[in-house]
C-alpha cells in the first residue's frame, strides 16, 4: 500500500526512538550512557512537533530518569573531572525535564570548580584557540596527557584530534555547563569567542581535507547549542558561513553513505528554515529512510553501543519534526557578536 513520504517518516522516527529506547533498558549501557541516552528522551520529548511521539519519549524519559537517579544520588568521594562532567549532564537533562536535586547541586557547585577547564574541556578557551595536540585515545585504554606523540601505554604512535572535534566538544560541555548554572571550567560564550578562527570551513575537497568531518560535527553542534537542541530556529543572517557550508556540503554526506552525518544536516539546515519540501532536503530524506536496519536503527549493525545510538538518534532527529519556539538565540546576548562576525 502507498504511504505519504510524512507517514513514511512518521513511522521510521517511532521505531527509531523504540531502538534507542531498547539499547538505554540494558544496564550495561545505561551505565556507560545514561546521561546522555536522558537528553535523547528528553529532547525528543520537549521539541517535537507530534504529540504521540512528545508523550511516549516523556513516559521514556520518565522511566530512564528513575533508573539513573537511583544510582546518581550523591556524588562518590573524591569525584574526578570525568564524573562531575557526568553528573552535571545527567542533573541538567533532569532539570529539563522539570526534576531538581538542590542537594545535590550544591555538592556539584562546590567541587566542580577544583578542576581547570582543560580537565572538562580538553583545553583552556582563556587563553588558547582549540588546539592540534590533543591525542585521540589509543586503543590500549592508556589515557595520554596533551602534546604526547607516542601511547605512554603501548608506545604506538598517537593520532592528533582535529582542532574542530575539540572544539565541538567542548561547546557541548560549556552548554550543558552553562544551562545547568555550573560552569565546566569556562563560560559557553569563552568557547564560542574562537569561531572566528574556526572559519572558513572547507569542504570535502575530494577527500583531500581532512578536517571536513570534524568540521561538519562542529558546525551541527554550534547550530545544537546556540538553538537549545531544537527549540529555537536561527537566522542565516547570523551564521552565513556555517549555513552556506551545510547547504553545500549535504550531497557530500549523502555521497560518503553516511546516516549519521546526513540526519545532522537535515535538522541543522531545518533550524536554519528548510523545510521538507526542499529538493535537497528531499533528497536526504529519501536517503535515510532507505536506510533504516529491520531493528529501527541506522548505521552498522555491528558498530558499537555508542556508535549505535549516536547515528540512530542523529537520523531521527534529522527526520522528525520540530515544535519551534521562534526564532531566537539560547543565549540571546550573543546576538551582536554573531552579527559583528557576519560583516
Ligand atoms: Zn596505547
Amino acid at each position: 500500500m502507498y504511504k505519504s513520504k510524512s507517514v513514511r517518516r512518521k513511522i521510521a522516527v517511532v521505531r527509531g526512538v523504540d531502538f534507542i529506547y531498547r539499547i538505554a533498558c540494558v544496564p550495561e549501557n545505561f551505565t556507560d550512557y545514561g546521561s546522555n541516552l536522558l537528553y535523547f528522551f528528553n529532547f525528543v520529548a520537549s521539541t517535537s512537533k507530534d504529540s504521540e511521539l512528545r508523550k511516549t519519549a516523556r513516559r521514556m524519559s520518565k522511566e530512564r530518569f528513575h533508573h539513573w537517579h537511583r544510582d546518581h544520588r550523591s556524588l562518590p568521594r573524591n569525584p574526578d573531572a570525568d564524573t562531575l562532567l557526568d553528573f552535571v549532564l545527567g542533573c541538567h537533562a533532569a532539570q529539563r525535564m522539570g526534576i531538581r536535586n538542590s542537594a545535590l547541586k550544591r555538592r556539584l557547585a562546590a567541587a566542580v570548580p577544583r578542576f581547570q577547564a582543560e580537565e572538562y574541556l580538553w583545553f583552556d578557551p582563556l587563553t588558547e584557540p582549540p588546539p592540534t595536540d590533543v591525542p585521540e585515545g589509543c586503543d590500549c585504554g592508556a589515557a595520554n596527557e596533551r602534546g604526547r606523540k607516542r601511547c605512554r601505554g603501548c608506545k604506538r604512535a598517537l593520532e592528533m584530534m582535529s582542532r574542530y572535534r575539540v572544539w565541538c566538544v567542548a561547546l557541548t560541555a560549556a552548554y550543558c555547563g552553562e544551562c545547568y548554572g555550573i560552569p565546566l571550567g569556562a563560560r559557553y560564550s569563552e568557547v564560542l569567542k574562537w569561531l572566528p578562527v574556526m572559519r572558513p570551513y572547507r569542504g570535502r575537497e575530494h577527500d583531500k581535507n581532512p578536517d571536513f568531518f570534524h568540521a561538519v560535527y562542529a558546525v551541527t553542534h554550534l547550530v545544537y547549542t546556540l538553538n537549545d537542541y531544537g527549540v529555537y530556529q536561527l537566522s542565516p543572517r547570523w551564521l552565513p558561513d556555517e549555513y552556506e557550508f551545510l547547504k553545500s556540503s549535504l550531497g557530500d554526506a549523502i555521497a560518503l553513505d553516511d546516516p549519521d552525518m546526513v540526519g545532522e544536516f537535515l535538522d541543522s539546515l531545518m533550524a536554519f528554515g528548510l523545510s521538507f519540501r526542499h529538493p535537497s532536503m528531499r533528497g536526504g530524506v529519501e536517503y535515510l529512510l532507505s536506510q533504516q536496519n529491520p531493528d529501527g536503527s541506522w548505521g552498522d549493525p555491528e558498530g558499537d553501543v555508542y556508535t549505535r545510538y549516536h547515528t540512530t538518534w542523529a537520523v531521527v532527529d534529522g527526520l522528525r519534526e520540530y515544535n519551534w519556539r521562534g526564532e531566537r538565540l539560547k543565549f540571546p546576548r550573543l546576538k551582536p557578536l554573531l552579527e559583528r562576525w557576519a560583516e
